[in-house]
This record gives structure tokens, sequence and C-alpha cells, in this order.
């Protein structure tokens, strides 16, 4: 060890009376109370000269790194112990230099070995003439802090069932990947593992945590160690293969998923499950979010083709799907981000001509495509389940833009509005619960809500939605059969669910002065409506022609464009009258 007899530099200030008279007048001299400063101070203080020796080193220091100041004062640090070696020169080089104070944290070796981390201020203390002649460091171990810091990151970038990293964690690892790696192929495979919620319903949420443990380290035995799992949500996990050539992604991702197996013993119980699988090439994808967009397009497809499958997707896939995917991924989130409009179309009787009602239906905004018709997105909505979504949506903004139309003109009390309901939303346990507060929160009468379905109500779970539309036809909401004749079975469910209103479909109502079948059909079918005591309204009505038919025979209400096209506003439909016809189309209290 160097040591070297310094004296203490001519340091500006020493002499220049730092302290208050009245104290240097106490028992206390002007010198031991800067001793006691500095012996006393919580911070570590060390003082080193341009050389790095040592000039002071507090009690403070001696605890922080270990060395005593015995040690450390009169010596070379640099030569005390390898804490000092690193960044320790330049930074006395560069203080000396006349930097102002420089702030850092960096790690050091502890005397004992150990590493810690301080948080290091470092003044020069210049002298009379002003040139530096010592360095002030000022220190803290920071070494908890640190540890504390690393695990909320640590907590923040994995999943604390499986301890796998999470979606957050993947993308930075992903990216990491992409940064380092020498070669562009690339994998991601999404695996879904099905029946994790009738594990949940039948043995209880333990037990299917313990199936998403088991599932997790099977996952990790499962690849090579270069490749990287995650838990993304719920029963999704993800297995990113980095460097792997496009022609060896399915067999490697069929491997894994056979080495994950199927079979579990939780609780003393045999349990099966499947693993539905996506995997999706990269041979261009840097962005860690594109991958992980592609693999999901590639579960959507192994999922539509069926539960247990693997899809892979290859980069140059079929882009009409990928767009349907996105389509879908969009859609789950358009009422959220107000992209969901309604257009509501007059129903009007077809005895005086004035408004009975509208229907209201429901348009999307896509902010890339423009405005979308329902036939594009509603059975997208229905396959990938955000039609419960958007059906929550049409059934409050409908009753408030009732509501409203009401409020602004009171004489139109007596108007309904009709939504369309999905055989999927029927299945919805909350959609009774939801109509029946949808109908308080409007403040009318229930009956100012028409509910419209379809026959395919019977194509799911028929007893299931017999028992849904009874709730709801106890609520006192009025319920219609929509495209009545369209399927095979609109007579079945006539008689099976307590419909009030039948909607003549168009497809006959065009028919009507041409097709003398098409007339024959609606002329029973009005007869049927109104023999089981339902109220007949048609659809599709363009022409006067059909006006007249329809009305001749006894059809109660009318739909179409002659009387109306949908408008975005409810009022425009009120106080607009009707195009192609001599009637105004107005509520009787407003004409
Ligand atoms: P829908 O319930 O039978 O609605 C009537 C459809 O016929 C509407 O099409 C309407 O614009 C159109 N239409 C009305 N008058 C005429 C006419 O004179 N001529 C012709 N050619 N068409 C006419 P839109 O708005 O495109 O809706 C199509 C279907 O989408 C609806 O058929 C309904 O089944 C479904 N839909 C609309 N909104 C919703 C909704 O909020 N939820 C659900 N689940 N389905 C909806
Ligand atoms: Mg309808
Ligand atoms: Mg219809």
């Amino acid at each position: 060890m160097v040591a070297r007899a310094k004296a203490m530099p001519d340091v500006h200030g020493l002499r220049e009376g730092l302290i208050r008279p009245e104290v240097r007048d106490s028992d206390l001299s002007e010198h031991q109370l800067l001793r006691a400063v500095v012996a006393q101070s919580p911070v570590a203080l060390t003082v080193v000269d341009a050389a790095g020796f040592g000039l002071l080193w507090n009690p403070a220091a001696e605890r922080v790194f270990g060395w005593k100041a015995r040690e450390v004062v009169g010596h070379h640090l640099p030569t005390v112990g390898h804490a000092f070696e690193s960044e320790h020169a330049e930074i006395v080089a560069r203080t000396f230099s006349g930097e102002p104070v420089l702030e850092f944290e960096t790690r050091r070796c502890h005397r004992d070995g150990r590493m810690i981390e301080v948080a290091i201020s470092t003044v020069p203390l210049r002298s009379h003439r002003g040139d530096v002649v010592a360095v002030l460091g000022i220190l803290r171990d920071i070494t908890k802090r640190k540890r504390i810091e690393a695990e909320l990151v640590r907590q923040a970038q994995h999943d604390e069932l499986t301890g796998l990293l999470n979606r957050r964690g993947l993308t930075e690892r992903m990216g990491e990947l992409a940064a380092g790696r020498d070669t562009t192929h690339g994998a991601l495979t999404v695996l879904n593992l099905g029946r994790l919620k009738e594990v949940n319903d039948s043995q209880g949420l333990a037990a299917g945590d313990e199936v998403l443990r088991s599932f997790a380290k099977r996952l990790v035995r499962a690849v090579r160690p270069s490749d990287v799992v995650a838990r993304l949500d719920g029963d999704t996990f993800v297995v990113a293969m980095p460097r792997i050539p496009a022609r060896n992604v399915e067999a490697a991702a069929a491997r894994v998923i056979d080495r994950v197996g199927s079979h579990y013993r939780v609780g003393g119980r045999e349990l099966d499950v499947d693993v539905t699988a996506g995997a999706a090439v990269c041979s261009d994808c840097d962005a860690p979010e594109e991958a992980l967009r592609r693999a999901a397009v590639a579960l959507h497809r192994a999922k539509l083709q069926a539960r247990g499958r693997l899809h892979v997707l290859q980069a140059d896939d079929d882009r009409a799907f990928i767009e349907r995917v996105e389509l879908a991924e969009q859609l789950a989130g358009a009422a959220e981000r107000g992209e969901l409009r309604l257009h509501f179309q007059p129903i009007v009787s077809a005895a005086s001509g004035l408004i009975t009602g509208a229907e209201a239906l429901v348009r999307w905004e896509n902010p890339t495509r423009g405005l979308v018709l329902p036939v594009e997105f509603i059975p997208l909505a229905e396959e990938t389940g955000s039609i419960s979504k958007v059906g929550c949506w049409v059934l409050d903004e409908a009753c408030r833009a009732l509501a409203g139309w009401v409020a602004a003109h009171p004489a139109a009390a007596e108007l309904s509005v009709s939504i369309n309901l999905s055989v999927a939303q029927l299945l919805d346990p909350d959609l009774v619960p939801h109509v029946a507060e949808a109908v308080a929160n409007c403040g009318l009468p229930p009956d100012h809500l028409h509910l419209e379905v379809t026959e395919s109500v019977l194509s799911t779970d028929p007893e299931a939605a017999a028992r849904v539309l009874e709730e709801l036809h106890s609520l006192g909401v009025v319920l219609a059969i929509d495209d009545f004749g369209t399927g095979n079975s609109s007579l079945t469910a006539l008689r099976r669910f307590p419909f009030q209103v039948l909607k003549v479909d168009q497809s006959f109502v065009s028919g009507i002065g041409i097709r003398p079948d098409d007339e024959t059909i609606v002329a029973a079918t009005i007869g049927l409506a109104h023999g089981l005591g339902l109220t007949a309204v048609a659809e599709g009505v363009e022409t006067e022609a059909q006006r007249e038919f329809l009305a001749d025979h006894g059809c109660d209400e009318l739909q179409g464009y002659l009387l109306g096209r949908p408008e975005p506003e409810l009022a425009a439909v009120v106080d607009s009258p009707s195009r192609g016809s001599q009637r105004v189309f107005r509520p009787s209290a407003l004409a």
C-alpha cells in the first residue's frame, strides 16, 4: 500500500469564519465543530487530492465501504482496493479539470467483497487562488433502494402466478433479442390452454391455478434454453423462438405441444386439457407487437379449425384473413373508443302514415375504413364474442336517445325504439338485468322498448333462449321476430317464444307487384300474425305499390326507404317528412 504524509491543502473557506460568532464563543472551537460535523454526518464524506491520495474519510464512509480511515487517509486510493479503481481516476481528473458538481450512481466493491450501489456527488474544493486542490465526495449507500427498484421492475415484467414473463416482460425481452440478433428468422407460438374454464367451474379456482402453474413448468421444460416463455393473460402462453429457420417452426411448435401434454393431476383428480396453438414465422417483423399480432392471427385461425389444433402462419399468409382478424381486434374496443353510431329508421302506421317508432341500426365509424355497415361487422362480432359489448352499447344508446327524443318532444311520448339482439346476446347472463336497468334509466314504460330477434334463436340453445325471452317478456318489453320467413323454422319460433310483433322480411315485400307467390306469402303472413294476435310490420317497403298492397292486406306497420331511410339523428326521423310519399310521416301529436 502506498502511503504518503500529506498536508491539508489550503482550501478556500476554512479560514473565512464559516461558523457564526456566537457558536465560536461557545465551548466548541470552530475546529471541533467541523470535526463533529464530519464525524457524525450520516452521509459518507471523502476528500482526495489530485494524485488520488485520501485526505479525509469519515465514519459514515467507513460504514459504506468497510475501509477504515487509517487505511485510506494518506494512502493512494486506487491501490487501497479495487473499489476505487474503475472510474475513480477519471472522476477525480474531471473534477480537477474544473467540472462543477458531478452526480452519478455506480457500483462499488465493499471491503468484504460484496457489490454495493452508491450515489455519489463530487465537488471540487478550491484554494484561495481558485484552483481545484481536492475533491469532496458525498456518498450514500443506495443498495437497498436499488434492490427494491429491481424487484419492482421484475414484478412488473413477470406473471405472479407462474413466475413467467408477462406481456410487458416478453415485449422487452423480444426487443432485446431483435436488437442483438444475427439472423432475420424467428417464430412466436401462442398457446391457448383449453378447458381451463371447465376446471375452474367444476374444481374451483385453486385447481385452475394449479393447472396453470404445472402447464407453465412443463412449458419451460419443453422448450430450448434460448427460447423465451411467457404468460400473456389468463389461459394464453407464448413461446418465442429466436433464430429458428421458417421450415422448422411447425415441427418445433408441435414438439413443444407434444411435450407439454394434456394430462394433469390436481388435488388427486385426473384432468385433461387441450392446447390450441398458433405460430407465426417472423422473417421481417422486428416489432414484438407485430409478431404477437401475427401469432394471435395464427391462433385465431387454429381455433376456427378445431380445438387442439396448431396453425402456422407463414410470412405471406392470406392477407384477407389477417385483415378480418385485425378488424375483429379493432371492433373489440370500438364502443370504448366512441366509434359506434346508431342510425334510426322510422316505422309508421300503415293506416295513418304516422310514425309509431324507429328501429335503431348500428354503424361503426372505423378510423381507416369509414362507415362500416352491420352486415360486415355484426357476424364478426358474433364470431369473436365482442357482440355483447356492441349490444350493450346499442341498448344504452337507443334508450338514451329515445328518452332524449321524448324529452325534446313531450308529445312524442308514445313512440317506441326497436333494437336487434343476436343469439349470443340472449345467452349472455347479463342481458336481462341490463335491459331492466336500461328501461328503468330511460324512465319510460317498458313496452316502448322493442327487441328484435331472428328465428336463429332456435339454433344454439333453444331451451336457454326460451327462458331468457320469457324473462324479457315479463319485464314488459315487446319482443319481435325479425326477417320472418327467411329460415326453415320461423313457424316453430312463433309457437315457442312469446313474440308480440312479426316483421315480414323484405325479400317477400320486394316481390309485391312482381312475383305473385311473394304476394301470397305476404298476405298469408299478415293473416298468420293477426291470427296469433301479433302486430305485422313489413320491412323494406320501397314503392307506393308495395305500401298500398300492404295497407290493403291489413299490415299494421311499415318500414322501408319509401317511408324513411336510417338517419343518424332520431330527431331527424321525427321532424322530417318522409320522402317519396304524399303523406307527412310524423307522430300524431307532432303532426
Ligand atoms: P334488420 O334488423 O332486418 O334491419 C333492416 C335492414 O334493412 C337495415 O340494414 C336497413 O337499413 C335495411 N333497410 C331498411 N329499409 C330498407 C329498404 O327499403 N330497402 C332495403 N334494401 N333495405 C332496407 P342495416 O342497417 O344494414 O342492418 C342490417 C342488419 O344488421 C339488420 O337487419 C340487423 O339484422 C343487423 N343489425 C343492425 N343493427 C344491429 C344491432 O345493433 N345489433 C345486432 N345484433 N344486429 C344489428
Ligand atoms: Mg331488425
Ligand atoms: Mg329485418
